[in-house]
């Protein structure tokens, strides 16, 4: 069975070539973002494996169908970029990988959070440069802090327990409670309150219709002075130019992304030699107090392999008419 690999970087060729040894399938790799322009490369292949920032709406979706496509693997757990209804019409089946590894995207989360509060971005330059002054490096011990975390899913629970491993006290948002976090003793309540009270606050929730911009200016306005902010989770949960204006007058002390709602057309894609079009992105990078990294969290050795087994396993079992890990089909 042919399967194309949209958006597939070399880390994707080594670990699903690693993966497919001993499999049939016949893997493709396209390294160019699936859009309706290069959606007819995948015709004649039954199957398509997308990343995070591949286009899957209506319009792709009925191209792919037309060109022979029965199945869209994603390679990751999030499917907020598929428009499941037009799959379901066309009779596209649609996988994911639910969970890879947790830990990996749980500390990025830490590393964020870590690296803003020691200014470790600014020491790094400052040493490299041969200054070796403290000024302006001054952090707080994370013992006793209290961090709030928004979704405690598998993600969440991750970071949870890190955080409660520094000494930290856990705040939680989620509509459905987890227990683990109870035991670790996180005391759930309304988004509001914890806005209020945590001093560090990490998001972790899917976006849907109810997250898409959870983060606004209303809800910055509730945070504690200097507070700080992490999201790992989708670029949208947050409303970028009001983080700017919170960032601005100070009522947002620190602010760690590693996704940003227009991140489609510039991540994954070394852009140095380019001007930077994206006049919100660009404020952003001037300010001491942001560390943006390019949708990394997920990257490390152990989700990279866990993503190539579940996403080949998810194709086999498919043709095979057992389907497993299925959105829509
Ligand atoms: P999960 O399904 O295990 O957990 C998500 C949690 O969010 C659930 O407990 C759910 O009840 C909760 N939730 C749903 N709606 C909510 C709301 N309105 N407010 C608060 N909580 C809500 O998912 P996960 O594996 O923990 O992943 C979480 C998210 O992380 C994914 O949806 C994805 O967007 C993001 N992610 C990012 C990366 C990255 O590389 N940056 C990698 C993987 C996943």
């Amino acid at each position: 069975m042919r399967v194309l690999l949209f958006s597939s970087q070399h880390y994707d060729q080594e670990s699903f070539t690693r993966a497919a040894s001993d499999s049939t399938l016949d893997l493709h790799y396209q390294p160019t973002r699936l859009t309706l322009d290069t959606a007819p490369l995948a015709h004649g292949y039954e199957v398509v494996c997308a990343f995070i920032n591949d286009e899957l709406d209506a319009q792709v979706l009925q191209r792919l169908a037309a060109g022979g496509t029965r199945l869209i693997a994603l390679r990751s757990a999030g499917y907020n970029h598929v428009d499941l209804a037009t799959a379901q019409r066309l009779g596209l089946a649609v996988v994911r990988v639910p969970a890879y590894s947790p830990h990996a995207v749980a500390e990025h989360a830490v590393a964020l959070i870590l690296a803003l509060n020691r200014r470790l971005h600014r020491a790094y330059n400052r040493t490299r440069e041969g200054d070796f002054t403290l000024h302006g490096l001054t952090g707080f011990d994370l013992h006793g802090k209290t961090v709030g975390v928004v979704g405690t899913g598998q993600i969440g629970a991750a970071f949870a327990r890190i955080m409660a491993g520094f000494g930290c006290q856990l705040l939680a948002y989620d509509p459905y409670p987890n227990p683990e976090l109870q035991a670790l003793g996180a005391r759930y309540m309304a988004l509001p309150d914890l806005l209020r009270e945590a001093r560090i606050i990490s998001l972790h929730c899917p976006l849907t219709e109810h997250t898409r911009h959870l983060i606004n200016a209303q809800s910055l306005n509730q945070l504690q002075p200097g507070a700080m902010l992490i999201n790992t989770g989708r670029g949208a949960l947050v409303d970028t130019p009001a983080l700017i204006d919170a960032l601005k007058s100070g009522q947002l002390g620190y602010l760690g992304l590693d996704v940003y709602e227009e991140e489609a057309q510039l991540f994954f894609e070394d852009r140095s030699d380019l001007p930077l079009q994206d006049d919100v992105l660009a404020r952003l990078l001037t300010f001491p107090n942001v560390i943006i990294t390019a949708h990394q969290a997920f990257l490390t050795r152990e989700a990279l392999d866990a993503i190539a087994a579940t996403t080949l396993d998810n194709i086999i079992r498919w043709a095979a008419g057992n389907p497993q890990n299925l959105v829509s089909g």
